[in-house]
């Protein structure tokens, strides 16, 4: 049995751009997920960073088929998701399931907890038993820290922390494999996230989950992934074991990401020098030619014009980095052009928006 529970290879969720009154007419895509091949191992958390835009919640999507990919390959646990049909899909659908952002927001407000929790089991069939229910449902309960008495209540009745702890238990009541968390806790108090973070961290030792996390949020990513992933315009970038990025990161942007987190060490704080990226992100409606990254890239060549360069593995450590250079940048060959970064060097004030550990949304 092979230890991938997921495997994606070479994935294209493309959006087509319609324009005309008559005919409607498609006249260019959005490029959100332009060619990602990944994989996810039994039981660890991969974690899945990058700005706004840059197709990381879309390529959630794409696994659960709630945007159906252009192209592309979906392996889970040997079955050809993008082979499933109508009710082979429905019934797929169970091992597989998303807890959202904004626990308010996917939360129906008019529903009770129990009727939030029901609706799944509904839908696959598994209400008839009506005390075997009842009994999920309290177990369910109590394994995100919640009592059996808040089944009577309604969303707005708890607090963000504990909506979110529903929307985990609406996830976990059908007995998934997987979990899809898109941006989990970046909707909560900072004080509360470290709970939710925890409670995820102790569901999957209890009941051997496996978890694709998505999020802007470097610090919250390191805590709990085993593997990370860096996403930018569509494309994986980078992809490393979580010390082993934090340690090493190889790719330009990478690099830029990870000087903008704060390290509680004050001495290395202050002698650290800090890339700070000049630009915004390019429409994923048109990318630049070759190397994605070339425009705000402070390493950028000619070949990174023409030349896209291919995801591939480093070195023996496994970590795999998109970029042509990244042996020549990693020994300091290769130099930096700085009109594409603003480099704060140690003893430079740090703008104040820098430093926070997130991505900008
Ligand atoms: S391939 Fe070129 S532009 Fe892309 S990240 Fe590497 S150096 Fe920068």
């Amino acid at each position: 049995m092979s230890d991938a529970l997921v495997e994606i290879d070479d994935l294209k969720v493309h959006f087509p751009i319609k324009s005309g009154l008559l005919f409607d007419r498609t006249v260019g895509h959005v490029y959100a997920v332009d060619g990602v091949s990944l994989k996810v191992r039994r039981g660890e958390t991969y974690g899945l960073v990058g700005e706004s835009g840059c197709g990381k919640s879309t390529l959630g999507r794409g696994l659960l088929r709630l945007v159906e990919p252009t192209s592309g390959t979906i392996t889970f646990d040997g079955t050809d998701v993008r082979s499933l049909k109508g009710e082979e899909m429905r019934l797929f659908r169970r091992r597989i399931q998303m807890v959202f952002q904004d626990p308010l927001a996917s939360l129906d407000p008019r529903q009770s907890v129990e009727s939030l929790l029901v609706e799944g089991l509904k839908a696959h069939g598994l209400h008839k038993d009506k005390a075997a229910m009842r009994t999920r449902l309290r177990s369910t309960l109590d394994s995100v820290g919640l009592p059996a008495s808040a089944l009577n209540r309604y969303p707005h009745e708890f607090s963000g922390g504990q909506r979110q702890r529903i929307g985990i238990a609406r996830a976990l009541v059908l007995g998934p494999e997987l979990i899809v968390a898109d941006e989990p806790v970046s909707a909560l108090d900072v004080s509360i996230q470290a709970q939710v973070v925890n409670l995820l961290g102790d569901l999957q030792d209890s009941l051997g989950l496996t978890y694709l996390v998505i999020a802007h949020d470097l610090a919250v990513v390191r805590h709990i992934s085993d593997t990370i992933g860096v996403m930018y315009l569509g494309s994986l970038v980078e992809e490393a074991d979580g010390d082993q990025l934090y340690e090493r990161p190889l790719h330009p942007y990478t690099r830029a990401l990870l000087s903008a987190v704060p390290i509680p060490d004050p001495q290395v704080e202050d002698r650290r020098e800090r890339i700070l990226l000049v630009g915004d992100l390019p429409s994923p409606a048109a990318p630049p030619s070759g190397c994605r990254f070339r425009t705000r890239c402070p390493w950028s060549q000619s070949r990174c014009v023409e030349e896209r360069p291919e995801l591939r593995v480093f070195d023996d450590s496994g970590q795999r980095v998109a970029c042509h250079f990244a042996e020549e940048i990693l020994d300091g060959s290769l130099r930096m052009h700085e009109v594409r970064a603003e480099i704060v060097r140690p003893g430079q004030d740090t703008p104040p928006e820098i430093g926070a550990g997130l991505i900008p949304t």
